[in-house]
Parts: structure tokens; sequence; C-alpha cells
């Protein structure tokens, strides 16, 4: 359910949003997303971080769907929460919430289901996209039940949506499905696109058998 006051309580101000998305990205320290290099130093007038070897600055939204955003962070994570809470979260009424007009929480909205697709591609479902691939009929059959639902969400959900976008809102019913608990959800939006998982050092150390030598 829904909880603004339980959102509050955990992300109360943008300091607070910034050190979850980065305990998100880098659960295990610091890695540079171009080298992999885990040493580096912090910006704090700009909220960046250094890599020691290749200079590289990061922030905790590069590689994001936040990415050089001039919303406050609070409002992607509320809208992640939203989303990710199974309630019904139309443009409309997170422009109302968050006191944003229409036009900028129908972007903020579509960026969220922007990372929604990210966060869940699978080539399989591709049949959704603007210019699919084709696809064999027996395919085409096998899915026949998953888009009918998918169809009843969004009539259900959105009275008016435009053709050109109808993949992302497949792409947050897909989303909604695999994802019941928020705060996970919440977790899922924030790492895609932006996840590294090594550090180049572990990466070199890790002595990989093939099982079929
Ligand atoms: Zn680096």
């Amino acid at each position: 359910m829904l909880s603004i006051r339980k959102f509050m309580e955990r992300f109360p101000n943008e300091r607070a949003c910034r050190e979850y998305l980065f305990h998100i990205r880098w659960p295990r320290g610091f890695i540079c997303t171009k080298c992999g290099e885990s040493k580096y130093s912090v910006i704090r007038t700009r909220n960046l971080f250094e890599c020691a070897y290749c200079k590289t600055q990061t922030s905790t939204t590069s590689g994001t769907v936040m990415h050089r955003t001039k919303l406050p962070l609070q409002y992607w994570l509320f809208t992640f929460y939203w989303v990710g809470s199974g309630v019904r979260c139309s443009a409309r009424s997170i422009a109302k919430t968050l006191k944003l007009n229409y036009r900028t929480a129908l972007r903020l909205l579509h960026n969220v289901r922007y990372a929604m697709f990210r966060a869940e591609f699978d080539g399989l479902y591709a049949f959704w996209l603007p210019n699919k691939p084709e696809f064999p009929p027996i395919v085409m059959k096998a899915k026949h039940r998953m888009v009918k639902k998918a169809e009843r969400f969004i009539h259900k959900h959105y009275r008016r949506i435009s053709e050109r976008n109808r993949h992302l809102y497949f792409s947050e019913y897909r989303f909604r499905s695999i994802h019941r608990d928020s705060i996970e959800a919440i977790a899922k939006l924030i790492t895609s696109g932006a996840s590294t998982m090594y550090t180049i050092h572990e990466y070199r150390t890790m002595n990989y058998k093939d099982p079929y030598r």
C-alpha cells in the first residue's frame, strides 16, 4: 500500500535519497563504471566521485533515468515508490501530489516507465515494441493470454494512451507483475541501466573454470 508518511520517514531529504542511491548502486562500496577501479575521491561541492585511476567523475545518478535531472531525487524515489506499491499512478495524480505541472509529471512518469522497460527487458517480449521483429505464429499464440491480461491492465488503469507509448505501459504491466514489493521495485528502478557488479581487481582474480575442458 502507498503510504506517503512511511516514504517521508525513510527519505526525509535529498541527502537521505542520495545515500540510499549510493547504497543500492554500490552495496559493497564504490566501483568506477568506466574502468572498475574501487579507489576514489569525493568532490563534495558537486556530489561527484572521482575514480583514482581513470579520473572519470561519476554521480549517484549517472547512467540511471535520473541522470542530469532538475527535479529533486525525492520526487523520483517517490514516483518509484508509488509505481512499485501497485497503486494506480497517473501523471495527473503525480502532478497533484508533487505540485508539478502536468507535462513535467508526464515526462517523469514516462522516464520511470522507461526504467521499468530497461529493468526487465527480455527479447521474448519485444513483440510489443513499435518496430517489432517478426515472430512465428506459435510464439504469438503462446503470448496471447499474457497480451490479453496486459491489455486489460492498461484499459483498467489508463483511459487514453498514445499508440507511440503503448509499449511503455506494457513494460509497466510486466514490471508490476514481477515486483510486488515496493522497496525491491525502487532498487530495481535505481539500478536499471547503471549497475556495476565487480571491481576490475575482483574480475582479474576470478578463476573461471571451463566445465567443458
Ligand atoms: Zn575509472
